[in-house]
């Protein structure tokens, strides 16, 4: 019932969007998601060109009178606000049906989905994030508003990594000084315990958020979490949590700061800023995008920070003094491995920034939480779910209810070729990086960039060195990277999205291909960031599953390109084209699954191994 209102309210909205006021056009592309009423697509300005994230609303579905109250308070507090840690607000209308809300488009998503791919991250990332939604929550509370839901979800990420501040739905202004509010229609997800107890509240719920954020990006999950809502306020209001004990001292000290039940003790966002965990610790002045889904490499900043320098001035003043800092700390690494341009370096650095310098050597790429074979029983167990609930055999097949473009994997493969009975298999990603597995098991992989190269051995140490600089050893190799890379760029099409390096990029990981082999209908490839991916030869379909997203991304014959939620899939059901497909990919993750680790192509049932080349995806 409801979701037929949803799907007619869905074909109503116009393919072109006039706001009456000002004339503005406004072309609908592509979906973005959906939330509790509002359905988000991407609209381009048909005179500027310009592309925004449009939220729009059906008018059907405001009746009561807390959701009009919602979405007005959302558009009068969101439009009094501009700031670089904000998510911009560029205007608002209706006609007969909708309400439109031009925003600025957040193309990253959201720390939610970083969270989910990534689970915890570093330090030096999360102080990068915690410093820009302090500046954007100062802002707010300088202007005195409260947020009153910050959570990873509505921390939304640009293009460039940055964040900003969205969904201003819960939000409220401040009337005089020392008000406390009494009243709040909604529920938030990190419910400070004062709105719990119904004793007023203020500016102090959204430092208790960010208490909350500070820990579930650190340790992977949030502080209070429990099978049920009821369990979880019951914890918040007795304030019992538990910090790991792999957590860092001054991120520890910070967290139970943030989490104190008394509002009045909790320090305000300027403390916050000048807090030990702010100040001691490196805080890179970019991430690369690659960071939504792998850690980043910290390796040449390491002994720098295990010094433990107060790096945050340097980093203030307009960010081109830390260069030198950063120039010291390779150095530093560099006489340690006796290397001359790479380094070599355990994956999960900066959470104990200190013991990843000790042990900077050499080391083992693995988080201790991340299983080793890269996902594929979770991955087993939710494709099983989904084939096992016979999704093509339903009465009302409703697959757009399942859509969720946030899940979309950040990367997959875009062409490779084959020349294991002599080489190896040489892949491109779709970020423009080229990589190599190669019959030894090791592998080497070329940056988007096209300087860096990472050599990953058979015991996934990780070796960092340009492709100007690198050891003799490795020769042979780069030789035959650049002949995959040059066959690939001469023989395979695709359509060229050449990236201009930026600052950041250097601290960039990429995922590896964990696997792969072929069948006579497929390729299949599996990544280490747990993505797997499965190329039909005939039709030039693909689906890429992804465990953490718990998503399947499918490209159709007509080179649509679709991603669902699984658990989606399993209720509303799907065609058979894609259920055929999602069968198909679970007797390959099966095959995967006993052939262990990294020696999966015996499992081939081909031994062919002749050269096949891959026009791309689009
Ligand atoms: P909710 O109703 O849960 O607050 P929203 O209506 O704000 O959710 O947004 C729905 C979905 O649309 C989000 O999950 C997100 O994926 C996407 N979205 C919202 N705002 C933006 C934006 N500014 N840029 C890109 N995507 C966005």
């Amino acid at each position: 019932m409801t979701s037929q209102l949803k799907d007619e309210t869905r074909k109503e909205i116009p393919e072109i969007i006039v706001d009456s006021s000002t004339g503005k056009k406004y072309q609908r592309g592509k979906f973005l998601g959906k939330g509790g009423f509002a359905k988000c697509y991407e609209l381009t300005d048909m005179k500027t060109k310009e592309i925004f994230a449009g939220k729009i609303v059906a008018k059907s579905l405001l009746v009561k009178p807390h959701q009009k109250e919602k979405m007005s308070q959302e558009i009068s507090i969101h439009r009094s606000l501009r700031d670089k840690h904000v998510v911009g607000f560029h205007g608002f209308f209706e006609d007969s049906d909708f309400v439109y809300i031009i925003l600025e488009l957040c193309r990253r998503r959201s720390l939610m989905e970083l969270h989910k791919r990534r689970k915890a991250i570093t330090e030096p990332e999360t102080r990068y994030f915690l410093k820009q939604i302090l500046s954007g929550v100062k802002h707010l509370h300088d202007r005195k508003v409260i947020h009153r839901d910050l959570k990873l979800g509505n921390l939304f990420l640009s293009d460039e990594m940055e964040i900003k501040i969205g969904d201003f739905g819960l939000a409220t202004r401040v009337d005089y000084e020392g008000e406390r509010k009494r009243t709040l229609c909604g529920t938030p997800n990190y419910i400070a315990p004062e709105i719990l107890c119904k004793k007023g509240h203020s500016y102090e719920v959204d430092v208790w958020s960010v208490g909350c954020i500070l820990y579930t990006l650190l340790v992977g999950k949030p502080p209070f979490e429990t099978q049920t809502l009821k369990d979880t306020y019951m914890r918040i209001k007795k304030n019992e949590y538990h910090i790991p004990s792999r957590i860092g001292p001054l991120a520890r000290s910070l967290i139970q700061r943030l989490l104190q039940g008394d509002p009045t003790r909790r320090p305000n966002v300027d403390l916050i800023l000048a807090d030990d965990f702010m100040t001691m610790g490196y805080i890179p002045n970019r991430l690369p995008t690659s960071c939504l889904t792998m850690a980043p490499r910290f390796d040449s900043r390491c002994s720098t920070v295990a010094t433990r320098k107060p790096l945050l001035e340097i980093n203030n003043k307009d960010g081109s003094p830390v260069k030198n800092v950063l120039k010291d700390g390779v150095k530093k690494v560099d006489n340690v491995t006796g290397f001359k341009g790479g380094v070599s370096v355990p994956g999960s650095v900066g959470q104990q920034q200190s013991a990843a310098a000790q042990q900077a050597a050499a080391g083992q790429q693995q988080k201790p939480d991340e299983p080793s074979d890269c996902y594929l029983k979770e991955l087993y167990t939710q494709v099983s779910a989904v084939v096992a609930s016979k999704p093509d055999e339903r009465e009302n097949i409703n697959e757009e209810e399942s859509e969720d473009p946030a899940a979309v994997p950040m990367i997959w493969v875009s062409k490779w070729v084959d020349y294991s009975d002599k080489y190896g298999l040489g892949y491109q990603l779709c970020d423009d990086s080229i990589g190599v597995l190669f019959n030894d098991f090791t592998k080497l992989l070329l940056l988007s960039d096209g300087e860096n190269i990472h050599y990953i051995e058979r015991s996934n140490a990780e070796h960092y060195h340009q492709l100007k600089n690198y050891p003799a050893t490795l020769n042979k190799k780069v030789t035959l990277l650049r002949y995959f890379r040059n066959y690939m760029n001469e023989h395979l099409l695709k359509a060229a999205a050449s990236m201009c390096p930026r600052e950041g990029d250097e601290l960039a990981r990429i995922p590896s291909l964990r696997t792969y082999f072929r069948t006579r209908s497929a390729i299949i490839l599996h990544l280490t960031n747990g993505t797997l991916q499965i190329n039909f030869f005939e039709d030039h379909t693909k689906i890429m599953l992804c465990p953490l997203m718990g998503a399947v991304t499918y490209i159709d014959e007509k080179r649509n390109f679709r991603t669902y939620r699984m658990t989606g899939l399993e209720k509303y059901g799907c065609r058979p084209d894609l259920a055929n497909r999602l069968r198909y990919a679970r007797n390959m993750i099966q095959k995967l699954m006993v052939t262990k680790s990294s020696n999966a192509k015996s499992a081939s049932s081909s031994s062919t191994t002749t050269q096949h080349t891959q026009p791309t995806t689009a």
